[in-house]
């Protein structure tokens, strides 16, 4: 079970409080989505979920335990970034394996875990190129590799598909999706998209200068906002 329940999880850097006290309860497999616009701190959130950033208040729990000083290898998290954050001197294989850091794993597995991972993004075919001959989505795609290639129990997704074409974001998003329903892994994906949003989520937590404004299904937020803030960001039109 891989529940991320976060209570009154506080950030400051110095003197600036930028996440000023959020209760999110994010059910296992629930496919989660944090919204708003740029500099509410969404990426700060996830980067606390991650272990990458301390936590200054508050407690975040995982699979019902409370990590705030737990490392990110034992947190059983995989987090992929809005760059690619891949090598362009390793093949895709390399790139991939780069997710098993772990010693003491033998060639062998690490080639069958590697190997797993490309074909649940189909990219089996791709594993001996460089990141130099492939396209964008492709890119992005090992970048997704190395996260699964882990086994995390949770994924952490910051704004994945920003710096694609639309046309090739329409496509990740499906693509994301599917990975969803097929890993059934806790996803919680950052983005400042409404259509991602909307169409990716179970949940939705709209975010505003560090604070929860609303969270719900998409459809209760679309149909009721219970604020002109996320009517704004999210609401049907009136
Ligand atoms: P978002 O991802 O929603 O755009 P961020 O989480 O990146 O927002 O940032 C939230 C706020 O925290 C911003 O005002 C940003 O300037 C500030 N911030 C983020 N990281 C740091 C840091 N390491 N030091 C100081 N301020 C930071
Ligand atoms: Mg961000």
């Amino acid at each position: 079970m891989a529940d991320v329940i976060l209570q009154d999880v506080r950030k400051s850097f110095g003197a600036v409080d930028v996440i000023k006290g959020v209760d999110i309860d994010i059910k296992d497999g629930e496919f989660c989505v944090f919204v708003g616009p740029s500099g509410c701190g969404k990426s700060t959130l996830l980067r606390m979920i991650a272990g990458l950033e301390d936590i200054s208040g508050g407690a975040l729990s995982i699979g019902g335990r409370v990590v705030n000083d737990i490392t990110p290898k034992e947190r059983g998290v995989g987090m992929v970034f809005q760059s690619y954050a891949i090598f362009p001197h390793m093949t895709v294989r390399e790139n991939i394996a780069f997710g098993l850091t772990i010693s003491g794993t033998s060639k062998a597995a690490k080639d069958a875990k590697v190997q797993e991972a490309a074909r649940i993004l189909q990219m089996e075919h791709l594993l001996d190129r460089r990141p130099s001959q492939l396209s964008g989505g492709q890119r992005q795609r090992v970048a997704i590799g190395r996260a699964i290639v882990r086994k995390p129990n949770v994924f952490l997704f910051d704004e994945p598909l920003s710096n694609l074409d639309a046309a090739l974001r329409m496509d990740m998003r499906m693509e994301i999706g599917k990975l969803h329903r097929q890993l059934g892994a806790t996803m919680i994906y950052v983005t400042h998209d409404q259509v991602e949003a909307m169409t990716l989520a179970d949940k939705i937590v709209v975010l505003k200068e560090g604070r929860v404004m609303q969270m719900g299904a998409p459809m209760d937020l679309y149909h009721n906002p219970e604020n002109l803030f996320v009517a704004g960001f999210l609401g049907a039109p009136s």
